[in-house]
């Protein structure tokens, strides 16, 4: 024990941080129709406790027991808790059986064990029992209170003895009984590969403790340890209920390699999410940016309007028809004409529609141009022709003029002539 107490105590300041591996059975055994026994099972509290009293204020007794040390379960932190949470164990039994519930006279033993950082704590009231096994050798933690105890303890029976006495059922010391009862409390130093066991006297006096250590080095696993030291209470006859708590201390490992795959699988997947929430996010963005812009193209001669993005983006197109302007290119500057070919990109649709209306106001205005030029050419034109006609007129008169005053001119010279 001192050996235990003593051991590891330089890593005090810095205790390794230890895992607990368990598994647990209870067994009614083969000769009981109830099974008194009740154990429980809240990491870092492990208990046992055997009930007595008989038509199942046993039952309630070892019940009312594990609830207590359960419900106080956040209060222990030590072995003064530890011992605490046991008194008020003892205490409820006691209340219990004054108001009514269960029987009076009925009673519980109760082993239990608290594990913290590298120290152990053991309760004990009765005769169920813990036990450690480290480095291949079995140790009883527990002294039971038992009259079997005593006596052999006062070297007047033998162990075997004590096995087959007709008394042997008769402990000294239980929970129930007396308000005053305290528990023995034991600190013990553990530290990776120890193996805890908690159990009922259905076992530990039905299997011999040499049968105990070959069945505890039998399985790494805990809970099929558990499963075979119950078996083998049964085949040794099982005639009392069977309880077993094997508690394994294993080195906490930081990240083993299974956590760290898990970890690892759980941070690609986490990436995984944002990744696709962030496309997400931006495709969503994209397309609402998208679905708010438009653009203008020439197709078929004419200026189509779009909604979208001109051209497209990762090979994915994002537009969306909208109407044809029914403007005609061909009417429009050479510069623009170039620019509509492989699309014009506007901040709006309303925007692009504005700038369409442009288009016609340009195409309007050109031709209005084009029709005044025209205009004045064709005024040009005629003012020229009646220039010319008036020539003509001017030019027909001069010669009608000449005509004329040759013929006067030929008059008078006939005239002449005649007189
Ligand atoms: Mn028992």
């Amino acid at each position: 024990m001192n050996a235990h107490k003593n051991r590891q105590r330089g890593n005090e300041a810095q205790p390794e941080a230890l895992a607990l591996n368990y598994g647990s059975r209870t067994d009614v055994g083969r000769v009981r129709e109830q099974n008194e026994d009740s154990l429980l099972v809240r990491e870092p509290l492990f208990v046992v406790a055997d009930g007595m009293g008989g038509h199942e204020a046993g039952e309630v007794a070892s019940e009312l027991a594990v609830n207590t040390m359960d419900a106080l379960s956040a209060t222990i932190i030590d072995g003064a808790t530890l011992k605490n949470a046991i008194i008020q164990s003892n205490r409820a039994i006691i209340n219990a059986a004054r108001t009514g519930v269960g029987r009076p006279g009925m009673g519980t033993t109760m082993t239990t064990a608290y594990v913290t950082g590298t120290t152990l704590f053991v309760g004990q009231v009765g005769d169920s029992r813990a036990y450690l096994l480290h480095g291949g050798i079995l140790q009883q933690i527990t002294h039971d209170h038992s009259l079997m105890a005593e006596l052999i303890e006062a070297g007047q029976i033998t162990e075997e003895e004590a096995r087959v006495h007709p008394n042997r059922s008769i402990i000294t010391r239980a929970l129930g009984n007396d308000p005053a009862t305290e528990p023995d409390i034991f600190e013990l130093t553990v530290e990776a590969g120890d193996r805890l066991l908690l159990c009922s006297d259905g076992l530990s006096g039905l299997v011999e403790d040499d049968e105990l250590l070959r069945i505890l080095q039998q399985s790494p696993d805990p809970q099929r340890t558990a499963d075979l030291l119950v078996a083998a209470a049964n085949a040794n006859g099982g005639h009392d209920n069977i309880t077993a708590i094997v508690v394994d201390v294993a080195k906490m490992q930081p990240l083993s390699w299974r956590k760290r795959n898990h970890s690892l699988h759980a941070s690609i997947l986490a990436f995984v999410i944002v990744l696709v929430l962030l496309c997400g996010v931006a495709v969503g963005g994209i397309y609402l940016y998208a679905r708010n812009s438009a653009y203008l193209i020439a197709e078929n001669g004419t200026v189509q309007v779009y909604r979208g993005l001109v051209g497209s983006m990762a090979g994915i197109s994002l537009s969306w028809y909208v109407e044809d302007s029914g403007v005609n290119v061909a009417q429009l500057a050479q510069s623009t004409e170039e620019r509509l070919a492989t699309g014009i990109q506007c901040d709006s649709l309303e925007a692009a529609q504005n700038t369409v209306d442009d288009y016609r106001t340009q195409i309007d205005d050109n031709q209005k141009l084009t029709a005044e030029a025209s205009a004045r050419t064709e005024s040009a034109q005629s003012t020229s022709t009646a220039a010319a006609s008036a020539q003509a007129a001017a030019s027909a008169s001069a010669a009608a003029a000449s005509a004329q005053a040759q013929a006067d001119s030929a008059q008078a010279a006939a005239a002449s002539t005649n007189g």
